[in-house]
């Protein structure tokens, strides 16, 4: 039995260490002639040459393994379409491969420099983009005009807002992502009209298709005049009958020749289609359109079929119809069908002109890669932000019961959940916008961050909708809240639709591209020299099956001592989580190689597994993030309750999501050996206790740098006649009157003045000698300004009307 015990541990260190299978199987062959000094066993020696003999020498193990193993791997893996492979294929893998691989290399993360704004980026935050803040009425927007003013369109223009992502030479403002997003989430925090409209152009819209595959020609006439907003651009990919899946597109191109321009028998393209939800499609003078490309006579080579193909076509081009508007749950940005009969386009309409056929699809997969980590990440911080400021004044401002409702502890819950998820929010996005700006373009996190951001963004303005109460519900210019609150679905459904992006492409791109062999292995399957691929394949089999048994020891050794000791960076109060994340990392490796193994392609169909690993993936990402803005931010003590409720949270929901995959995966016998190997000694993490809970909540209750820190970057303003201007001002107002309300609650409480805190009350208090005239003044004058905050708008049976 001691023998058998050190021979396991033995094994255990060496996969531990990840020792090469030659040495690993020296050390084996060392203790086994220790043993044999002791005790002459031939029947263990003959194992022992079985099993490591074979194994040791490629020919005969791949013979004997890895070729039936190769052959099964074909047989399960599913087909894959032109465009799936595509969009399996966009874009980089980054910090999500370490955590993938179940040993993440903090270095990775912990040396990427933190996002940073140039002093152009920040003075124009600090001035057009502020000017244009202050220049919105979201009211008159949203319901009167349904539609931006005619001055808020020419200030966008003039001031390039949609030619931020254009070079200078070509006229543009050429800034960073993260800049870009800084500017987005402002304008979001006040219109996300405005948002929206600014959006597009800056994202696939068209610049950015021209500036990685654009012509010389095309890029020299459309970037500058789209930098200045000459020409307003669409992009149109989705149609009645393509929607998520908008690869099955019916829209087609048929290559042919035909009348432009005067000129006849020119060499061109035929098209017809049909798209619709097309923003910015009602006004724009440019179509970026994606159709699919057919040459039946052959006139450009031997392909019939040419694929996806993208062109951008003047509006005013005959055939080409615009349609009227949809209305997208009152927000009033632009949104419309369009279709064209029979259009006629040359050849130099194509974007990238006629190298560029057929490459449509990779080509928009390559550039969402990048817009999805920037647009509606930057949206869902806007909006976060915007409602912890203005909803957590607000229950500070807002007494019932004689108290603020943030007293309250049923209040405390949501309250502290608005703030902790929105320092998530922000810590995801500006860290993946500084990996971004170093030249990252990871896809798998640019999904993880679009459906994580605008799930918890939609979490978080419900909860401030629950605590405005009738105030968020009753729309007019006073509410701040009602109109977010509508365009949220909007966020959830554009640039991947949401339950798709979790169920479908979060687990399904990332165990694909960010497992650090898996992918190598599929590409070994359709090598036509079936004896080098076995060969390529028999190295990656053996590397993988020890990558196995190596997160299996981690996990249980790990689990065993809740990592204690294992070596990661972090301090005092972030340490834990570095280890709890090095733990869970080693844990949803381990999980993540056997549901491929005993579910293969059929993986594909489980969504409510991959799902479940998408959580435990996204989650481990987001806490990585939080740890790093935490350090980014220099470790700012007063952040610690937001810091602690971030990770607690996420934590919890990776522990969450895993022991659920083991439920849900098949071979009950393997998946309860799994879960003991992971939780041992059960589930360790825990959801955000009470105390820490109501700490989260104070922040947004006080007048703290914790609380300005983190709704950084929004618009502030305080005007009283502003929806959100008159709740800064009772906000400040009523904290600054806290001492003397203090006065007269003590003397209530020594029945010196009768309860309330109305008039009368005051003035006894003046007349007592318990409060000065001063602070008369200020109670006062917070009590006016409390009164304005909580009032809402009514209306004539006229007002009502739009317009
Ligand atoms: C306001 C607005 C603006 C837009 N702007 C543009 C634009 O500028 N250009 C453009 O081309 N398009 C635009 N779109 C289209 C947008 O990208 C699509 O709405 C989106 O792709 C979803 O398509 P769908 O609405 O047809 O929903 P569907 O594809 O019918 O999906 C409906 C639901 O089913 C889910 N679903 C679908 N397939 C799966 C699956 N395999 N597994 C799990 N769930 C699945 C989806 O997640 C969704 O919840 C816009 C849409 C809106 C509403």
């Amino acid at each position: 039995m001691i023998w058998i015990g050190i021979v396991l541990i033995v094994i255990c260190v060496l996969v531990y260490h990840q020792v090469a299978l030659l040495q690993s199987t020296g050390i084996l062959a060392a203790l086994l002639l220790v043993y044999g000094l002791v005790n002459t066993n031939l029947y263990l020696l003959i194992v022992f040459l079985a099993v490591f003999l074979p194994i040791n020498i490629p020919i005969i193990r791949s013979r004997l393994i890895s070729k039936h193993v190769y052959k099964w791997m074909q047989s399960v893996m599913p087909e894959m379409s032109q465009t799936e492979q595509e969009a399996m294929e966009a874009g980089d893998v980054w910090w999500d491969a370490e955590l993938f691989s179940g040993k993440p290399d903090w270095s990775v993360l912990n040396d990427l420099p933190a996002a940073q704004l140039s002093e152009e980026e920040q003075a124009f935050i600090d001035g057009p983009v502020e000017t244009l803040c202050a220049m919105i009425d979201d009211w008159e927007i949203t319901h009167k005009r349904q539609d931006l003013p005619e001055e808020v369109w020419k200030y966008i223009k003039e001031n390039k807002f949609c030619g931020m992502i254009i070079p200078k030479k070509y006229g543009g403002l050429d800034f960073s992502h993260f800049a870009h997003s800084e500017i987005v989430m402002k304008i979001a925090s006040r219109s996300s009209t405005a948002a929206v409209t600014v959006m597009v152009p800056n994202s696939l819209g068209p610049a950015k298709l021209l500036l990685s595959c654009g012509t010389q020609e095309q890029k020299d006439y459309y970037l500058p005049r789209l930098a200045v907003g000459k020409e307003i651009p669409c992009f149109a990919l989705t149609g009645p009958n393509a929607g998520s899946d908008a690869g099955a597109m019916p829209d087609t191109g048929i290559i042919c020749h035909g009348k432009f321009d005067g000129k006849d028998n020119v060499l061109g393209i035929r098209l017809n289609w049909e798209k619709r939800y097309i923003t910015l499609g009602p006004v724009a003078t440019v179509l970026g359109l994606a159709f699919k490309l057919y040459d039946p006579d052959h006139l450009i080579g031997d392909k019939e079929n040419i694929g996806i193909t993208v062109a951008l076509i003047p509006t005013d081009t005959a055939g080409v119809s615009i349609g009227r508007r949809h209305f997208p749950l009152n927000s009033a940005f632009q949104n419309g069908p369009n279709w064209g009969k029979d259009v006629f386009i040359p050849f130099d309409y194509i974007l990238g002109g006629v190298d560029q056929v057929g490459n449509g699809w990779k080509m928009l997969m390559q550039s969402l890669t990048t817009g999805r980590s920037i647009s509606l990440p930057a949206l869902s911080a806007g909006a976060g932000k915007f409602t912890c400021r203005n909803t957590g004044a607000y229950a500070r401002i807002r007494k019932q019961f004689n108290l603020p409702l943030g007293e309250f502890e049923g209040i405390q819950e949501p309250l502290a959940r608005m703030a902790g998820e929105t320092y998530i929010i922000n810590a995801a996005r500006t860290v993946t916008l500084a990996a971004l700006d170093q030249g990252e373009k990871p896809s798998v996190i640019s999904a993880i961050i679009k459906y994580e951001l605008t799930e918890r963004m939609r979490g978080i303005v419900s909860d401030g909708m629950d605590i405005q109460g009738g105030s968020g519900i009753c729309l007019g210019p006073k509410n701040y809240l009602g109109r977010l609150y509508q365009v949220i679905p909007v966020c959830i459904t554009v640039e991947g639709a949401n339950i798709l992006t979790r169920t479908m492409m979060i687990f399904g791109q990332g165990a694909v591209r960010c497992h650090p062999l898996i992918y190598q292995e599929i590409q070994t399957l359709p090598l036509e020299d079936k004896d080098k691929a076995i060969q390529q394949f028999d190295e990656l089999i053996f590397r993988h099956i020890g990558l196995i048994m190596r997160n299996k020891v981690t996990s249980f050794w790990l689990g065993l001592t809740n990592a204690r000791f294992v070596k990661v960076p972090g301090d005092k109060n972030t340490n834990q989580y570095f280890k709890a994340v090095a733990r869970l990392s080693a844990d949803f490796a381990l999980v993540s190689d056997y549901a491929i193994m005993i579910l293969g392609g059929t993986l594909k169909r489980k969504e409510r597994i991959s799902g479940r690993f998408a959580d435990a993936i996204s989650n481990m990402y987001l806490c990585t993030t939080v740890l790093k803005q935490f350090q980014d931010q220099g470790s700012q003590e007063e952040d610690l309750p937001l810091l602690h409720w971030a990770c607690q949270h996420t934590i919890f929901n990776v522990q969450q999501a895993l022991w659920e995959v083991l439920t849900l995966l098949p071979v009950k016998a393997i998946t309860c050996g799994l879960r003991f190997v992971i939780f041992p000694l059960g589930k360790p993490y825990k959801e955000p206790g009470d105390e820490l809970v109501g700490q989260t909540a104070r922040i947004l209750l006080s007048d703290s740098k914790a609380r300005d820190r983190l709704t950084h970057g929004i618009y502030v303003n305080e005007k009283e006649s502003d929806a959100t201007g008159r709740i800064e001002c009772a906000f400040k107002a009523v904290i600054a009157a806290l001492p003397v309300e203090k006065k007269i609650h003590q003397a209530q409480k020594s029945k010196q003045l009768p309860k309330g805190m109305d008039e009368q009350v005051i003035s006894q208090a003046v007349e007592k000698n318990i409060i000065s005239k001063e602070e008369q003044a200020v109670i006062e004058e917070a009590e006016r300004l409390r009164t304005l905050a909580i009032t809402v708008d009514d209306f004539s049976a006229d007002e009502m009307l739009p317009g």
